[in-house]
């Protein structure tokens, strides 16, 4: 193939001259016209079979992994198969080439919460259940919200006081039964879930509380192999419930177990330091986890609660049957990330980061090795939580008036001319 491929030149809308494609040009170098690639339509013939074939990746390609749901009560936004993009500045920065996030800021409603949902209101609705609560700090709620809305399945929203404002306008836009919950710990949320689900009967969404919703968390194995044809060495997480990172060391434990792979990666919950219960555990070799810190210590909200559900034994199990850590990061380490993945072409919310401020810390403490791979889940979008975003990304350094003269000077200043 030529380097122009199948497109052949620029073509000028006004005079009709052609103009080299690979030329820096913008208008038409004779008239002033606008410019149009043109193509060799022969060319573009022999790669019509693209169009014979398409198949758009969502967590539904693995449906034989999951709870089973007839087509009809499929509800799907195109969750999953998200990218997984390689770090180009901040892995090699520390020595460490295959370092890999896996972008779920590009779901449906900005965070990984949608591939639960997805599966957990799509098996409700092929069960007959139609209606539900759920409890959340911003992200599940919307996603919920969403998901309900599509199904015409009836919702109610608990969502923290703290939770971001625009985590609460979205749960808005999609239109669910919204409250604002108060609490002074996460024990008292648990208790009132409790109760729901054994005394009013209600059927709950929150992680683990509800069964089905982190089978869904499993896709995040079988797409991260997927794309690079093995299993990581580390696979970062950050853990609120742990419903995230619980589903996807299940998922690994599956492909080893069917035979695709023969062995699983070292699973990493990440903590803001303010609530680090699971760290706690894990350090002090605890067979169970204890309530811990105060949550609004934090700007990690995705993360902030401060007590395990059931003792966190699932979550200990897959740290110490994986051979893994317990993390926790302060909130400057996660503002440093922040910046990181902004770098890298990736805005993540406070909480997302945090998987990022961890593997920096594990390089530092020299538990990672320079052959090593790792993934970072990247789990909700900067989007929701814009007052984080605003306090660490700098404002413009320059004001223009639009002028060619001081457009001229600027890049004078900038050495661009
Ligand atoms: C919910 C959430 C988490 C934590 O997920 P769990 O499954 O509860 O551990 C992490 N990051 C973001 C952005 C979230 O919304
Ligand atoms: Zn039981």
């Amino acid at each position: 193939m030529s380097v122009t491929g199948n497109a052949l030149c620029l073509r000028c809308d006004s005079c009709g001259a052609e103009v080299d494609l690979r030329r820096q040009v913008n208008l038409c170098p004779h008239c002033g016209g606008l410019l149009e690639v043109q193509y060799d339509m022969e060319g573009l013939k022999r790669s019509a079979d693209l169009f014979r074939s398409y198949t758009r990746s969502s967590i539904w390609r693995y449906r034989d992994f999951m709870p089973p749901v007839a087509d009809q009560n499929i509800v799907t936004l195109g969750e999953g198969g998200t990218p997984l993009v390689k770090s180009r500045y901040l892995g090699p920065s520390l020595g460490v080439e295959n370092l890999y996030f896996k972008n779920d800021t590009l779901m449906p409603t900005g965070s990984f919460k949608d591939r639960g949902y997805s599966l957990a209101i799509s098996f409700a609705m092929d069960i007959g259940v139609k209606r539900g609560i759920t409890y959340s700090s911003g992200n599940a709620g919307a996603s919920f919200a969403a998901y309900s809305a599509r199904a015409g399945f009836s919702g109610v929203v608990m969502v923290e006081y703290q939770a971001s404002p625009m985590k609460k306008t979205m749960i808005m836009l999609y239109g669910a039964n919204t409250a604002v919950l108060d609490f002074d710990n996460f024990a008292q949320i648990e208790q009132m879930l409790d109760r729901a689900v054994t005394k009013l009967g209600c059927y709950a969404f929150v992680n683990f509380i509800n069964p089905i919703r982190h089978e869904a968390m499993k896709t995040y194995a079988y797409e991260i192999y997927g794309e690079l044809g093995r299993v990581p060495d580390y696979s970062f997480h950050p853990m609120g419930t742990g419903g995230g990172v619980w589903g996807t060391w299940k998922g690994f434990n599956e492909l080893a177990a069917i035979g695709v792979t023969d062995r699983v990666p070292r699973m990493v919950p990440v903590q803001p330091e303010a609530v680090c219960w699971l760290k706690r555990a894990v350090d002090s070799g605890a067979e169970t986890a204890e309530m811990y810190g105060d949550s609004t210590k934090t700007i990690a909200q995705s993360i902030s609660g401060n007590s395990p559900l059931q003792g966190g034994r699932r979550l200990l199990r897959a740290v110490r049957e994986s051979g893994g850590m317990a993390m926790a990061v302060s909130d400057e380490e996660i503002k440093a990330a922040m910046v990181d993945l902004g770098h890298e072409g990736i805005g993540a919310e406070p909480s997302s980061a945090s998987a990022v401020a961890a593997f920096k810390q594990a390089v530092k403490a020299g538990k990672i090795r320079s052959s090593d791979t790792a993934v970072c889940v990247i789990t909700g979008t900067a989007f929701k939580q814009p007052s984080v975003v605003e306090q660490i990304a700098a404002t413009p350094k320059y004001t223009i008036r639009a002028d060619v003269a001081e457009l001229e000077k600027l890049l004078g200043q900038l050495h661009m001319l």
